[in-house]
């Protein structure tokens, strides 16, 4: 236990009475115990006391407008800290709200914790009409790594402790704990209440892969003739940075990173493979898959994206993952940071290479995939679109490598990811597994809680929408959050026709809408810019200024794919205009 988490707890238990304490404060004296510091949530009936003792101990309370962007923000907090993200919400409506971020995070592989006040158990179970009634237990089973209910207040610390050890240990994900008002309310003797509390010991025990799984990767890997390597965000999460550094720097390989592994490895570094990642897919051999899985974003590891010959290594700390799309021929179960090590400690010198015919293939066709897209981010078209607005936002980011960036949208998506370089491991927060809208305001403010580093939220404007009125909490909390809206006035673009009636068609947005004065509302910083060099001068002052601000980037309403780069996902296979 560290000093802090006992002098939080006993504080919090010290407040109740010197006899007596409750479960609003034992809740925040178990949290303290294990290290958490900060709860993301909405109050209201039964928990507006609990944000009170929680910030009364210290603690730090960031109190949304609404649930999901609290859990989005306890998610990436999770993501960022491999502690769980906590989030605080109220019965019924608002835990259904909060519900969305924690299947989310569920699916992410995050680890977070959504604490829910419920209503009386037996009116509820009787369904005889209580205040947001509702069986919120039964609700979260199925969309949740596990559910918990607390009956007894002796038995907070205790459901505390094992949400979690289940939050972060083995594949990470989200937990719901429920704990009814009658259970916060409950006055027991002080000592006794403090004595029920429990320290979660190692949460997230290391996984030491098998020797002999381990050589027979490198043996596949040695034999290998077009090798290739792909982090993804269980790579980032896992904190390995150093031993995946080792990996890549001994062997040689070649790497491709998924989005949210962007800066694991600096996107500027010669072994990435990024610049010719449809080539790098299609044609490599062996493919060693460094947690990431096999899903929709790879294609399932099928033919057009992969060359159906392809052999697989998979490193994961989930055994179920293992086969589920293509048979893996080399399975490597464990923690990212111990499979790395058993490698970097097994492999012999100049065991593993990358065939030089091989790296010259790719640094080809990246030298040639760069230079068409320095040609399509020169141009300079006016009105603005994507791709100059984001050729400037990228030269401002080269000048502020250890800014966290989020990013959401269909076209501000694709394009942002493509062109924006990260520098830095866990800097990019995204869509991610679901390529799910209304992350953005969330994960900001998550990034610039737990790090108080600057944010730069890269936003289409439709994205944006899900969850814009955290503006107000960004303002309230005086986050050095800079938003910027690509304002092409439409879902994917702003140029839809409703040729059956007067109404807007359904894409259109508000066109010409100005955001900078959403902002301007709640004492931030508003600017709008018309051309890439405005863009330039606005994000520059308003990191300068370390203060909220929302940039409104004014494209041109006809740039934009439907359904960005997955309108081979529509019934149809084509976009309406
Ligand atoms: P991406 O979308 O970037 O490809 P995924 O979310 O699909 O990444 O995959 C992440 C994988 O990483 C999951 O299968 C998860 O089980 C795994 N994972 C998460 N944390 C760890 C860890 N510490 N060690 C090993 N694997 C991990």
């Amino acid at each position: 236990m560290t000093t802090n988490a006992t002098l939080a707890a006993t504080t919090t238990l010290a407040e109740a009475t010197s006899e007596h304490t409750d479960g609003y404060h034992l809740v925040v004296g178990a949290l303290a115990l294990n290290d958490i510091r900060t709860i993301y949530g909405v109050v209201g009936i039964p928990i507006t006391d609990l944000a009170r003792i929680a910030q009364a101990s210290g603690m730090r309370y960031i109190g949304f407008r609404h649930e999901s962007d609290a859990g989005h923000a306890a998610a990436a907090a999770g993501f960022l800290t491999r502690k769980p993200g906590i989030c605080l919400t109220v019965s019924a409506p608002g835990f259904l709200n909060g519900l969305v971020a924690l299947a989310n995070a569920t699916t992410n592989c995050f680890p977070m914790v959504q604490i829910s006040g419920s209503s009386e158990r037996h009116i509820v179970d009787l369904k005889r009409g209580d205040y947001e009634e509702l069986d919120q237990l039964a609700a979260a089973e199925r969309f949740a790594k596990a559910a918990y209910r607390v009956n007894r207040v002796e038995d907070i610390g205790r459901g505390i402790a094992r949400a979690i050890r289940t939050a972060v240990s083995g594949r990470p994900g989200g937990v719901y704990l429920d704990i009814p008002a009658a259970v916060l309310g409950e006055v027991v003797d002080a000592a006794a209440g403090a004595a029920s509390l429990r320290r979660v010991i190692d949460p997230a025990p290391r996984q030491l892969p098998a020797p002999e799984a381990v050589d027979r990767a490198i043996a596949m890997l040695a034999d290998a003739q077009r090798p290739l390597v792909v982090f993804g965000k269980g790579a980032a999460y896992a904190q390995a940075d150093e031993q995946i550094r080792e990996f890549i720097d001994t062997t040689g390989l070649p790497f491709l990173p998924m989005s949210m592994a962007k800066g694991l490895l600096p996107d500027n570094h010669p072994q990435s493979a990024a610049a010719a990642r449809s080539l790098a897919l299609r044609r490599a051999d062996v493919v060693m898959l460094v947690g990431a899985r096999l899903n929709w974003l790879l294609g399932h590891g099928e033919p057009p994206q992969f060359n159906p010959e392809t052999t697989f290594i998979q490193v994961d700390i989930e055994p179920a993952e293992l086969d589920s799309n293509q048979p893996i021929a080399a399975p490597l179960v464990g923690d990212i940071g111990s499979v790395m090590g058993a490698f970097v400690e097994r492999i012999e010198p100049g065991r593993i290479t990358a065939p030089a015919v091989w790296r010259q293939e790719l640094a080809a066709r990246s030298a040639q995939n760069s230079a068409k897209m320095t040609q399509r981010l020169d141009a300079d078209p006016h009105p603005m679109q994507f791709h100059g607005a984001l050729r400037a936002v990228r030269d401002v980011l080269r000048v502020h490598p250890h800014a966290y960036v989020v990013n959401e949208g269909a076209n501000a998506l694709d394009i942002a990811r493509n062109v924006i370089d990260m520098h830095v491991p866990r800097h990019r927060l995204d869509s991610g597994t679901w390529g799910v809208m209304g992350i953005g305001m969330g994960y900001a403010i998550a990034a610039a809680v737990e790090s108080g580093s600057p944010v730069v939220a890269i936003e289409g404007d439709s994205a944006f929408g899900f969850s814009g009125m955290e503006l107000e909490t960004i303002c309230r909390y005086r986050l050095p959050v800079v938003v910027l809206v690509l304002n092409n006035g439409g879902v994917y673009r702003g140029d839809g026709v409703n040729t059956a009636s007067a109404d807007p068609s359904p894409t259109t947005l508000m066109c010409r809408a100005h955001h900078d004065r959403l902002i301007e509302a709640f004492g931030g910083t508003g600017y709008r810019a018309t051309t890439p060099a405005e863009l330039t001068a606005a994000l520059t002052d308003a990191l300068a200024s370390g203060r909220p601000a929302l940039v409104d980037c004014v494209i041109d309403p006809r740039d934009g794919t439907e359904s960005g780069h997955l309108t081979h996902l529509n019934p149809t296979g084509v976009g309406h205009r």
